[in-house]
């Protein structure tokens, strides 16, 4: 049930550059939120009470925002899994998720079988893609 060590690290590297991939939309769209740390991006879209942010939040699209926050917060829940050694482990049957299947979607919480059962009865936004 154990990654091997090659595997995590490919792992961990797919992560890095989906994070990349996610920080640099945030550059193209709002260049002053790009290099702010994931908490910080957080307190942008939530603490509108702030007024150190009040005039930052005139620029920010809080949609776009809130939507790459989603991947972001992802992408450090699959970091967390993978840190504890569960990113492979089904989060419903504690099945064994395919490296394959990780590979290719790293925020993957599900073995296929309980993903399609989960998307049959809840509809597939509960998986976000890039
Ligand atoms: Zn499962």
């Amino acid at each position: 049930m154990t990654l091997t060590r090659a595997q995590s690290t490919t792992l961990a590297r797919s992560l890095d550059a989906l994070e990349k991939e996610v920080r640099e939309k945030i550059r193209a769209s709002m260049p002053q939120l790009a290099d702010q740390k994931y908490i910080d991006l957080v307190g942008v879209v939530y603490d509108s009470a702030d007024e150190a942010m009040a005039s930052m939040q005139e620029e920010v699209d809080h949609t776009l925002l809130e939507h790459y926050l989603e991947k972001l917060k992802a992408i450090e829940a699959a970091r967390a899994r993978l840190d504890s050694g569960e990113i492979n482990s089904c989060i419903e049957c504690g099945d064994e998720i395919g490296f394959k299947r990780l590979h290719a979607y790293p925020f993957a919480t599900r073995c296929i079988h309980c993903q399609t059962l989960h998307e049959k009865t809840y509809g597939s936004e509960a998986a976000p893609r890039l």
